[in-house]
């Protein structure tokens, strides 16, 4: 199995790459703002839930994300490995994640981490917003509250894998296929 942290900042560039890996290494993506965005499309007890926290930019409970990934990861029984996009985002998930990679009988193998500066990632989110309709990526008052979670509660996350050696920095910005091209030099080098 080959088991992916995805990781960076809100408009990092973590599900456009997401797409494209999960192709060439045949790999199952599990975002957790996508799924999220399902159950509420849905109206799932669970989408109800989460709504008001991702409208305002905050994060979900841990419990409520935690229960909804460990779902996910044992009904993917013929999984080769996960790509994990927009998880963990908190320590606490990190370590529950840790936790189920255990009794799955795997592990993670390295967390990669998108750099991009915060005057383009705003940009970026506030175009996703014009095109997708998403309303978290609409207001730049809250797109700045994301940022200021993202620092304070999940940039912790990475040195957490970083203490583990697992931690790799990749520059995120410029042409899409280079930046998949460091990713995959990375994962190549590694496995
Ligand atoms: P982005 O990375 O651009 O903020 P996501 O789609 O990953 O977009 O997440 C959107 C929202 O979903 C987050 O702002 C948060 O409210 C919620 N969310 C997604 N993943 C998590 C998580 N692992 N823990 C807590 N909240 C989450």
């Amino acid at each position: 199995m080959l088991n992916i942290i995805l990781f960076g900042p809100p408009g990092a560039g973590k599900g456009t790459q997401s797409e494209k890996l999960i192709k060439k290494y045949n790999l199952t993506h599990l975002s957790t703002g996508d799924l999220f965005r399902k159950h509420i499309t849905e109206g799932s007890d669970l989408g109800h839930q989460a709504q008001e926290f991702m409208d305002a930019g905050n994060l979900v409970p841990d419990s409520v994300v935690i229960g909804m990934v460990e779902e996910k990861v044992k009904n993917e029984t013929n999984s080769e490995g996960f790509i994990f996009d927009g998880f963990p985002r908190t320590v606490a998930q990190a370590e529950a994640l840790d936790r189920l990679m255990q009794e799955n009988g795997s592990a993670i193998d390295m967390m990669l981490s998108l750099v991009v500066d915060e005057e383009e990632l705003l940009k970026r989110l506030l175009n996703r917003g014009k095109i997708s309709g998403r309303v978290d990526d609409q207001n730049p008052e809250k797109i700045r509250n994301r940022f200021a979670v993202y620092n304070n509660e999940t940039t912790p996350v990475a040195e957490f894998y970083s203490a583990n050696g697992k931690l790799f920095n990749i520059e995120g910005v410029g042409d899409i296929d280079h930046i998949f091209s460091r990713l995959t030099e990375t994962i190549d080098a590694i496995v």
